[in-house]
């Protein structure tokens, strides 16, 4: 990521240059410090409140939002990382905040356990993916911030506090998904599941006939996403389904040339020949994939997650699940209309309704509707006329991915806003974790 680099001794030199993934948010943050336990930790956060300098966790900055950014002291919690405990009774385990995805599943699958269900990359950290309420696709499956059952965080008078159902329950209760805007969390506790294979099939299909029997799709299949490919009628749907067969991984070539060459450095040359000839993408797009199809069976996570190379911007809101067949009818006529030229797919996706007050599926089954434009391309008057037509829908936008709501629209949106705000006031009232995005949502 950029030129962050974590200090071993614990701080690293001023004015360093942080940048996210995608390009689009860079910081200077004061300092950049990795602390190598919560005492460390809670000793950063006290000392920066006592001085009124600004704290920011960071995970691997894959928010496309400014969520993460500082010019204050950046915490890297590098050394917060692996699982320290599993219950087996409970099929529990406790993690490091600091835990990238792509780590912790592989743990997980050597203690015969696995996550019920994640997002399409793995390369975040349990904390920021937690943070941002990331998710995956599965009717009967919540998000992430849905499996955490316990957390510890430090506050912003610098204290540790321990949450669970028996101890500081109203903060585990609100403050699961809070963009990091109530302390720096060290550590969760996730409910997981026993490890578990999928069968994946990928297959095109006409977009009418998706958007006409996409809840019954999603209702069918343990975990259903659809990509409409812009400018073409079609859409690649993938069904995961739980499954007691062999494994059948894609074999080692062909899995390399279908997953990592075609979908990243093929798709990667074709965005760039649209992004110097846009006219081009409409006959571009009839070049991805929405002909021939193919069925694999591996072990969740590998077959959740895969490599993204491409860089790009994305927006993403969670609508109630009956709206996305309307609301991506809107935004295809739209697209018509005002002759936008798109080389990325449009991604939908579906989750169970959770408890999580800022979940984006608090208190509702919800579908996803994901828009993308390839990095280094003109996205925000496409993104603001998404928006617009979501808008009209009750959309949530994604915490993480590009938006334009404020906190008087956004505290609309989330039934339990007040509840977040009082906790933010009690846990930070110095504001020690603001940041320019936190004044935006929600508010200085
Ligand atoms: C290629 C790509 C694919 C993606 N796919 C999906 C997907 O399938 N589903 C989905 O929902 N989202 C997806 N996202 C969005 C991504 O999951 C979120 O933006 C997530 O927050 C990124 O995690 P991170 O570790 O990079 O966190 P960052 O972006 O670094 O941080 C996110 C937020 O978490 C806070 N934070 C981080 N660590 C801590 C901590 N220890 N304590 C308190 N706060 C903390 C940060 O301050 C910040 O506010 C994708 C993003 C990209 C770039």
């Amino acid at each position: 990521m950029g030129s962050q680099k974590p200090s071993v001794l614990g701080r690293e030199s001023r004015m360093a240059t942080w940048r996210n993934w995608a390009g689009n948010q860079i910081a200077h943050p004061q300092s950049i410090e990795s602390p190598r336990n919560v005492t460390e930790l809670a000793a950063v956060v006290a000392d920066a409140s006592s001085r009124g300098q600004k704290v920011k966790a960071v995970g691997s900055g894959h928010s496309f939002t400014s969520a993460a950014a500082t010019d204050g002291r950046m915490i890297r919690l590098d050394h917060l990382s692996g699982i320290s405990h599993v219950d087996r009774a409970k099929n529990q385990v406790t993690v490091g905040a600091g835990t990238r995805l792509s780590d912790l599943n592989p743990l997980l699958h050597a203690e015969g356990l696995a996550l019920a269900n994640l997002g399409d990359i793995a390369y975040q950290t349990v904390a920021g993916a937690i943070s941002t309420s990331t998710h995956g696709t599965g009717k009967a499956l919540t998000g992430l911030a849905g499996q955490v059952v316990a957390m510890t965080l430090v506050n912003g008078h610098g204290e540790i506090v321990e949450c669970s159902e028996s101890s500081n329950a109203d903060i585990l209760d609100v403050g699961r998904v809070s963009v990091g805007a109530l302390g720096v969390i060290s550590e969760y506790t996730l409910q997981a599941v026993p490890s578990f294979r999928l069968r994946a099939l990928e297959q095109p299909m006409r977009l009418d006939d998706v958007l006409e029997s996409a809840h019954e799709l999603a209702a069918a299949h343990d975990h259903f996403e659809f990509f409409w490919i812009p400018h073409t009628k079609w859409a690649l749907t993938k069904r995961n389904n739980r499954t007691d067969d062999e494994l059948q991984p894609l074999p080692k070539v062909k899995g390399w040339i279908e997953k990592t060459f075609m979908e990243n450095y093929a798709f990667g040359a074709l965005c760039r020949v649209g992004r110097a000839r846009p006219s081009l993408i409409p006959r571009l797009a009839t070049a991805l994939p929405s002909s021939g199809s193919r069925e694999y069976v591996d072990q969740s996570f590998k077959i959740f997650a895969s490599p993204r190379i491409v860089r790009f911007y994305e927006m993403e809101h969670a609508l109630p699940v009956e709206a996305v067949a309307p609301a991506l009818r809107e935004i295809r006529a739209m697209v018509e209309r005002k002759g936008y030229l798109l080389n990325f797919p449009v991604e939908v996706r579906f989750t169970k309704g959770d408890d999580v007050a800022l979940s984006t599926a608090y208190g509702r089954e919800s579908a996803y509707i994901a828009v993308h434009v390839y990095k280094g391309m003109e996205c925000e008057p496409f993104f603001r006329d998404v928006e617009d037509i979501l808008r009209g829908y009750d959309a949530r936008p994604h915490w993480g991915k590009v938006h334009y709501r404020e906190a008087e629209e956004l505290s609309a949106l989330y039934p339990r806003w007040n509840d977040f705000i009082a906790l933010r006031n009690r846990l930070d009232p110095l504001r020690t974790f603001s940041n320019a995005y936190t004044d935006t949502v929600f508010g200085k």
